[in-house]
């Protein structure tokens, strides 16, 4: 058994006061005490009295094949089945020294991260993987180089029973295209109704959730109209701007959807045409988009929708694997509560992952994903990217990424 102590602790929902002192044992929290409680009889304790102990971070939304930099998913077909288990392994030690324990893979190249997760590796400390094979999409449509091109109802009825029997957690579809592949339109729907309402059925009826890519609009209703888990961006864009209406935050609200708005740049990308072509029509720069975005996303949550912090890590060198710290520092100046946005990232997203019975939170009998921050996050959130200490299952990475 060994502890750790922190001047301030987040439990997953709500400040700690006092600090706490968890007790791991085994990979499992074994109790959550008091800061100042004294530690069991010959039990090792980190201690860290300025720090911040919280549960580990989960990212809701990542591309472990793609490599970080940019028109990395444009080349990923390229790398072969080795080489591209060295890229999700370097994506995963990258999220682990960011204090991210969990992440959920919504961009497979064929189901490359799910043959990594079932192979040995190498035995290192990684981050719990949550995965959708590749993402089911249109014929030549967004991220159709993953392989999950599906036309036609049978075909998305086959797509879907492929992915539930190799074992996969979740089903992603496109129901919008996207800025990163060229020629799909980021405005306009990739299915009609009907046959996603086969992609939602067949995944239901497997037990699986799903979370649906929505940029546009008439995407986003709907994603809405056939009962999906999770919306991924749910941008409400047009070719005007953002239109959110206070009557659909209220029936996602009600839906209790998780929507992933995947904030976050770390700098400004280079613009794809379709995103380029965009920001031309709206008369605005990409700065003001992000802070058009950030506020758009504080309104959801002010709304009472489901928010959970994604990246999109991975998919360009503004968005770095490990850039969660600053998707949740976007949702605050966005309006929302440090606290909020915290649970963001950790017992929320936990659930949308489906495993809000043992990650997520600082509680006896959960995993033992523990990250201890330098400063107190509560007080300003730029501190959640000063990670001190990670532990994942309760061991710690051998060395830093
Ligand atoms: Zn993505």
């Amino acid at each position: 058994m060994f502890g750790v102590r922190a001047g301030g602790a987040f439990d997953g929902e709500r400040v700690v006061p006092g600090g706490a002192l968890v007790l791991v044992d085994r990979g499992r929290i074994v109790g959550v005490e008091p800061g100042a409680a004294p530690a069991p009889d010959g039990c090792e304790v980190l201690e860290a009295p300025t720090g911040t102990v919280l549960p580990g971070l989960i990212d809701a939304h990542v591309h472990l094949c793609a490599d970080g930099t940019d028109g990395s998913l444009d080349r990923i077909e390229e790398p072969g089945e080795d080489a591209m288990a060295a890229v999700i392994g370097q994506s995963l030690r990258r999220h682990l020294a960011a204090g991210v324990t969990t992440v959920r893979d919504l961009g497979d190249r064929r189901f490359a991260v799910l043959a990594w997760r079932s192979s040995a590796h190498d035995g290192g400390v990684y981050p719990a993987v949550v995965t959708a094979g590749p993402p089911i999409t249109s014929a030549g449509g967004h991220c159709a180089n993953m392989g999950g091109e599906a036309a036609g109802e049978d075909q998305l009825r086959r797509a879907v029973l492929e992915r539930a029997e190799r074992g996969v957690d979740v089903v992603k579809v496109m129901v919008s295209g996207g800025f990163a592949t060229a020629g799909t339109q980021v405005l306009f729907c990739q299915f009609i109704l009907q046959e996603l309402r086969v992609v939602v059925g067949g995944a239901h009826a497997a037990g699986l959730p799903v979370t649906a890519h929505a940029h546009g609009l008439p995407a986003v209703h709907m994603a809405m109209a056939v009962g999906v888990d999770g919306i991924e961006h749910c941008s409400f864009l047009t070719d005007k701007g953002v239109s959110q209406s206070a009557d659909d935050l209220a029936r996602l609200a009600d839906a209790g959807t998780a929507v992933c708005p995947t904030l976050g740049f770390a700098g400004v990308p280079p613009l794809t045409p379709a995103a380029a072509a965009l920001l031309d029509k709206l008369g605005m720069t990409f700065e003001q988009v992000m802070e058009m975005r950030k506020r758009q996303v504080g309104q959801m949550h002010a709304a009472g929708v489901r928010v959970v912090s994604g990246s999109d890590g991975g998919i360009a060198a503004a968005k770095p694997h490990g850039l969660l710290p600053v998707s949740v520092a976007f949702l605050v100046e966005g309006g929302v509560s440090t606290v909020a946005a915290l649970a963001s990232a950790t017992s929320l997203a936990a659930a949308a992952c489906g495993l809000g019975d043992r990650k997520g939170r600082l509680r006896a009998g959960y995993d033992a994903d523990l990250l201890v921050v330098d400063g107190d996050p509560v007080a300003d959130i730029g501190a959640l990217a000063r990670p001190a200490a990670v532990f994942a299952g309760g061991r710690r990475p051998a060395r830093a990424a």
